[in-house]
């Protein structure tokens, strides 16, 4: 299996060099070159299987011959033996026709840990290999820097490096990547917001002096490898409500377009997914251009659903490339206008085709409070802010017998103040995480400056 640049100018790259580059060097996004299928029986074979063997099968054709099945099947197993739920994914009913899908129960209670454990494990496995060192660079609006530092501490060939924008992630989050004791891992608060983060990251993957004396690697939702961990869950959960047989829709909680991405590659491999519903905070710019073609940046609010509060959504250029017909030149040019004038608009035969896949839908603050309240008070389900945007517009979408499966992406106590202003009452973390408050914390403050940050990575990584 060969990986290829949505921009067409990158070195062609096998999975184990994909994986470990992150960003091409064209400034684009590595995607497969072609995308394996299964047939009906195929994905019906898989009912009744652990999550563990369904992420084999699903996940072993792209991986190419980076691993043996015997090697991939331990890493596979290593990556999820940390969660806290047997079934790793459960399906939870919230209406007759609507579920909801718990990505919570990893290390760091967010979807994020699904794909962050795994490339931990496989990160693990190809140093080892090599002996190579890497120092890994990553920007996050919370939960993916915390699941990083969970699936990197402690890892002998690797220094992990998260930039978050200061005063701007919840308690526990901060407190997750704070935290931890190892020496390997490094926690910078930036003077800025997430995008000024992912735009330092981004520079600095451009800037190939750093890049290549720190052996610089991605683990931000561009990289290819996470956004394949995240197939196997549209799998398990479609499969249980009886795919192959009958269709199935998703709706998404979306920032980056990670998530919702990985559930594109499931129907592009067989699933059948009636409609893939992208859902918004108020920062919307999926939800306009998908209902206007017009893709233009509107600058970021904070909202109670941070870890979705993005300006721009790096893995949407995943999405353009197929319905641009992998004309990396293009994209390209899309990308050079957003650059230069802040914004594109989608030709009428590419939205036509993204109509044929995504809906779209955008909540806001309010209505995210009113569904995590009336959600508690029907079910019982305590739902996080960012699981509330999923349900309050999936509610919207579902339609006919086509059961629809929200995405719960985070845990409610990584943010219980929003949780407490709706329910009334404060989600207490999980027993195992319990004295999270009560440890000390470790971090650097930096400007929001590029040569800065650069300068603070090279003093402290150990070489
Ligand atoms: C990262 C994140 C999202 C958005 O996922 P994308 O893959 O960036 O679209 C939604 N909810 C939570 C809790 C997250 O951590």
């Amino acid at each position: 299996m060969r990986y290829v640049s949505t921009r067409g100018k990158a070195p062609v790259l096998s999975f184990e060099e994909a994986m470990l580059t992150g960003l091409a060097r064209d400034g684009g996004l590595y995607v497969p070159e072609t995308i394996p299928t299964l047939s009906a029986d195929q994905i019906a074979a898989l009912a009744g299987q652990s999550y563990e063997e369904v992420a084999f099968t699903i996940m072993r054709p792209f991986i190419g011959d980076a691993f043996t099945d015997e090697e991939f099947r331990a890493i596979i197993a290593r990556a999820y033996e940390g969660f806290g739920h047997a079934a790793r994914a459960p399906l939870v009913q919230l209406g007759a026709n609507h579920f909801l899908l718990e990505l919570f129960h990893g290390p760091t209670l967010a979807f994020k840990d699904f794909a962050m454990q795994l490339i931990g494990q496989l990160f693990q496995a190809a140093l080892e290999r090599s002996g190579d060192r890497v120092t890994i660079v990553g920007a996050t609006s919370g939960d993916t820097g915390s699941a990083a530092i969970e699936a990197f501490r402690g890892l002998d060939n690797v220094d992990v490096f998260i930039l978050f924008p200061h005063g701007r992630v919840s308690e526990v989050q901060r407190r997750q990547m704070t935290t931890p004791i190892e020496s390997n891992v490094h926690a910078l608060a930036v003077d800025g917001d997430f995008d000024d983060c992912q735009a330092a990251v981004k520079d600095m993957f451009n800037d190939f002096d750093f890049r290549d004396s720190v052996g610089l690697a991605g683990v931000n939702s561009i990289n290819w490898a996470r956004v394949l961990a995240q197939v196997v869950y549209y799998f398990t959960s479609a499969v249980s409500l009886g795919a192959p047989h009958r269709k199935v829709s998703f709706t998404v909680p979306t920032g980056n377009f990670g998530d919702i991405f990985a559930g594109y590659i499931a129907r592009r491999m067989g699933l059948p997914i009636d409609q893939l519903v992208v859902a918004t905070n108020q920062n919307d710019i999926l939800h306009r251009a998908l209902s206007t073609g017009g893709y233009v940046k509107d600058g970021v609010t904070p909202s109670i659903s941070p870890s979705m509060d993005i300006q721009v959504s790096s893995n949407f250029e995943r999405a353009l490339f197929d319905v641009y017909d992998r004309d990396g030149n293009a994209v390209a040019q899309l990308m050079e206008e957003l650059k230069s004038q802040g914004g594109f608009q989608i030709s009428q035969g590419a939205m036509q085709k993204l109509g044929e896949t995504f809906a779209s839908g955008r909540a806001s603050e309010e209505e995210t409070t009113a569904t995590i309240r009336a959600t508690f008070a029907t079910t019982g389900e305590v739902l996080c802010p960012h699981s509330a945007v999923g349900v309050k517009v999936a509610e919207e979408q579902i339609s006919g017998a086509t059961p629809m499966i929200t995405l719960a992406t985070a845990h409610p106590a990584k943010f219980p103040d929003a949780v407490e202003a709706a329910t009334g009452e404060r989600p207490p973390l999980p027993k195992r995480m319990a004295d999270l408050y009560e440890r000390s914390e470790r971090l650097s403050r930096v400007a929001n400056d590029l040569s800065a940050i650069e300068a603070l990575i090279k003093e402290r990584r150990s070489v």
